[in-house]
């Protein structure tokens, strides 16, 4: 039986060419390998957006949109979403129990989050437990392979340690252990050249942005601020337009030369951003030309079904964990 691939994004705005190639990249490549399950996470989406509940429900739709403009195919792999499937918010309730909250406190993820978000003073349970629900999400289908960026690495140990731990108290092999599938670029940097690219920080170039705003956020960009006159010589290291033609240019050698002309000088901002455009635009505009053509009952459709399939997987789980730990009545 083929293994079981699980990830998913937060309904917290649209995707990003952060998320292409640090997740979706990996997960339109081995949807026929694996039997997949790709998920919106409402639910966690909430945790640090409960006071603006509409973006997180029209988001939904955008982020499913944006799996379909992709090439994820609805009928290979499952699409769900995370509030469907009740048996998750059970499952979180039990690990709860076997992890200690400075574990929560000290992982790092968290940790960055929490400084990004301002949220450092005060922030909700439900945020701080967010960790869990996410071991509870993977656990629920029994998600081995996790493709996701470097940001989410401790939460895949995280994870695995709810599982062992769960295991050893109430039974060996009852929930599997997974794996993070980290993509091409575990991290694309924001285009502001502050911490990496994400929704949240509106630092992104989204897959469905016009050509237009792609342009006018390509030619924001951060470069090298030393660099003021063309004939300057200038930074490639930290410059945010060549960390984006090094993912996104496919002629590796021109890439280098006009590394090496920046460093010395004689090569303006403007050259290198656009080249970048034509780059980006090259990718993108399928991309937002498919999406285009997906109305929203066909998302909703997909979503709802996929939901059901889902719900009857986790449904299986839950009743194990339950037997397990004896709660069982009848
Ligand atoms: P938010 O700001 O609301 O947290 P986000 O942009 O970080 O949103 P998520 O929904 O949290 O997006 O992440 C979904 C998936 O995309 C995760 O697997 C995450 O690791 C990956 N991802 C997000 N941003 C990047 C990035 N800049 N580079 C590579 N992968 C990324
Ligand atoms: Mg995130």
């Amino acid at each position: 039986m083929a293994k079981i691939l699980l990830t998913g994004d937060r309904p917290s705005g649209k995707l990003h060419l952060g998320h292409y190639v640090g997740s979706l990249q990996n997960r339109v490549a081995l949807q026929h390998q694996y039997e997949s399950y790709i998920f919106v996470a409402d639910v966690q989406a909430l945790t640090d957006n409960f006071e603006n509940p509409n973006l997180v429900k029209e988001s939904v739709y955008e982020v499913i949109l944006d799996y379909l403009s992709v090439g994820i195919d609805p009928n290979i792999a499952t699409i769900y979403i995370q509030s469907q499937i009740p048996e998750i918010s059970e499952l979180t309730i039990y690990y709860m129990n076997l992890v200690t909250h400075s574990r929560l406190e000290r992982n790092p993820t968290v940790k960055t989050e929490l400084i990004q978000k301002g949220l450092e003073e005060s922030f909700s349970v439900g945020f701080l437990c967010y960790p869990i629900n996410q071991a509870a999400d993977i656990t629920a289908v029994e998600g081995e392979i996790i493709p996701v960026g470097e940001d989410q690495q401790p939460m895949i140990e995280q994870t695995n340690e709810i599982v062992r731990r769960f295991n050893r108290i109430y039974g060996e092999g009852i929930l599997k252990e997974c794996e993070a599938l980290i993509g091409k670029v575990g991290r694309l940097p924001g285009i502001d050249g502050r911490g990496k690219a994400s929704k949240s920080l509106k630092n992104a170039i989204f897959l469905s942005d016009e050509r237009d705003i792609i342009k006018d956020k390509v030619f924001a960009m951060y470069t090298d601020p030393n660099h003021i006159k063309v004939s300057d010589p200038g930074k490639v290291e930290g410059n945010i337009v060549f960390a984006y033609l090094d993912v996104f240019h496919e002629d590796k050698e021109e890439i280098d030369s006009l590394k090496k002309s920046y460093q010395k000088g004689g090569l303006g901002d403007v050259q290198i951003k656009s080249i970048l455009f034509s780059s980006l635009e090259k990718i993108l505009f399928p991309i937002r030309e498919k999406r285009k053509t997906i109305s929203k009952d066909f998302v909703m459709d997909i979503a709802l079904n996929g939901s059901k399939k889902a719900r009857k997987k986790a449904m299986v789980t839950l009743e194990k964990v339950r037997a397990a730990i004896g709660i069982k009545y009848a």
